[in-house]
């Protein structure tokens, strides 16, 4: 499925039901205000109800004709103005869709509401163009007028996340925290986490270590999944010399989060070699792989481990497993050729490799972002397509001589 023939038609949706929110709005805003003038001519007209059957059906260019001509019945409707500036943006015109929406803004009777939608559409053409200095501005003043818009707060976050200012996102995560229901909660705090996590990188960076390891202890407890915070506050503990510290963080991760236990792992592997003990690897090792039967990176790991440690034919056995859990990774068939180099190419286990290993198909590691379904051949914290956190899942893919008995 091509995902990006979908983008245009969800901008112009959205681009859609921001232009209707503000003509609904506006009316509102008409009535308290005793205004009365009579606009509704522009949005009775066909060529309005047209445009927007046009832009709904993706046919942007009939779109822009009609609702065109449903501005030129009325000069004054402000709303679908700003819906033709939000499609010029939408479909790359940047600087028309500014012009437009600039010229919205000369209009002398605005009111505060029509006034902090058209920067709002404005700082959108902005961010658009790649001017973030403008878009910032535009978000920022959006919200004097009008503080709780969460369109405006929402892009203001990302704008600042973008920035790598995770101060600024934070603070205006609590903002929509607070303006929105209990039923967000979950994603918020699992944002707010993320946030936490980067603050406290950015004060190891900055050789603080102890405001580092609050960031990362606030950023598990707004979310106990925030995953590369217990990595962070074990490699803060370790560096302070509390080993019992760093393996009781590391060693939560693996118990929160077993499917990212290999990256705890790694670091338990580094530290039990250098205290000389690499068996207490081993024996943590064997107790997770006992405990989850479909995992394969733990075993991948451990079948690495033991080859380096010269005991080839525990780890192939072990790597075998792991291929039988999932034969289209790539690593793992590298590390069964690295396995089977240490053990000459013994022939009948070669022989055992090309039988488990037949159909499968390779790939290089893969994940796939859940939003937007971006690809990374690594682990993303962070989608760098649709900035959603979180969002990478690997990517598995039923056998081949699976799928082959199911056809
Ligand atoms: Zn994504």
């Amino acid at each position: 499925m091509d995902v990006g023939a979908y983008l245009p038609l969800i901008a112009a949706l959205i681009a859609l039901l921001l232009g209707l929110a503000i003509g609904k709005a506006w009316e509102r805003y008409k009535l308290r205000d005793g205004r009365w003038i009579d606009r509704r001519k522009a949005r009775d007209s066909q060529h309005y109800v047209l445009g927007l059957n046009f832009l709904v059906s993706n046919q942007i260019d009939l779109a822009i004709e009609e609702l065109s001509r449903a501005a030129r019945v009325d000069a004054d409707a402000l709303e679908i103005h700003m819906i033709l500036g939000n499609v010029y943006r939408e479909r790359g015109q940047v600087s028309r869709a500014i012009q437009v929406h600039q010229a919205l803004l000369q209009r002398p009777k605005l009111t505060r509401l029509e006034h902090s939608y058209v920067l709002l559409c404005l700082g959108l053409d902005y961010k658009r163009g790649g001017f973030v200095d403008r878009a910032l501005e535009a978000f920022k003043e959006t919200l004097r007028l009008a503080p709780d818009n969460p369109y405006a707060l929402l892009y203001l976050e990302k704008l600042h996340e973008e920035q790598h200012q995770w101060a600024e996102a934070y603070r205006i995560r609590r903002q929509l925290v607070e303006l929105s229901g209990p039923d967000t909660q979950p994603k918020n705090q699992a944002i707010l986490g993320f946030l936490e996590n980067a603050l406290g990188s950015d004060a190891l960076k900055e050789d603080r270590p102890a405001d580092a390891a609050r960031h990362f202890e606030s950023a598990i407890a707004h979310d106990a999944a925030t995953t590369p915070a217990y990595l962070n506050l074990g490699d803060v503990r370790l560096h302070a010399g509390d080993v019992a510290g760093a393996i009781a963080a590391w060693s939560q991760l693996i118990d929160v989060a077993p499917e990212r236990a290999h990256l705890a792992l790694a670091r338990l592997e580094q530290l039990h070699e250098r205290e000389g003990a690499p068996q207490r690897f081993v024996e943590r090792c064997r107790a997770f792989i006992a405990s989850r039967p479909h995992d394969w990176r733990v075993r991948l790991m451990l079948g690495a481990h033991l080859t380096r440690q010269g005991q080839a034919p525990a780890a192939f056995d072990l790597l075998l497993e792991a291929l039988d859990q999932n034969p289209h990774g790539l690593t793992v068939h590298q590390a069964i050729w690295a396995t089977l180099l240490q053990l000459d190419l013994a022939r009948p286990l070669v022989q055992r490799y090309i039988e488990a290993a037949r159909g499968a198909v390779f790939f290089l590691d893969p994940h796939v972002c859940l939003k937007c379904h971006y690809r990374s051949t690594e682990l993303l914290w962070q989608c760098p397509h649709c900035h959603e956190w979180n969002s990478f899942v690997e990517e598995r893919m039923a056998a081949a001589r699976q799928a082959s008995a199911e056809l």
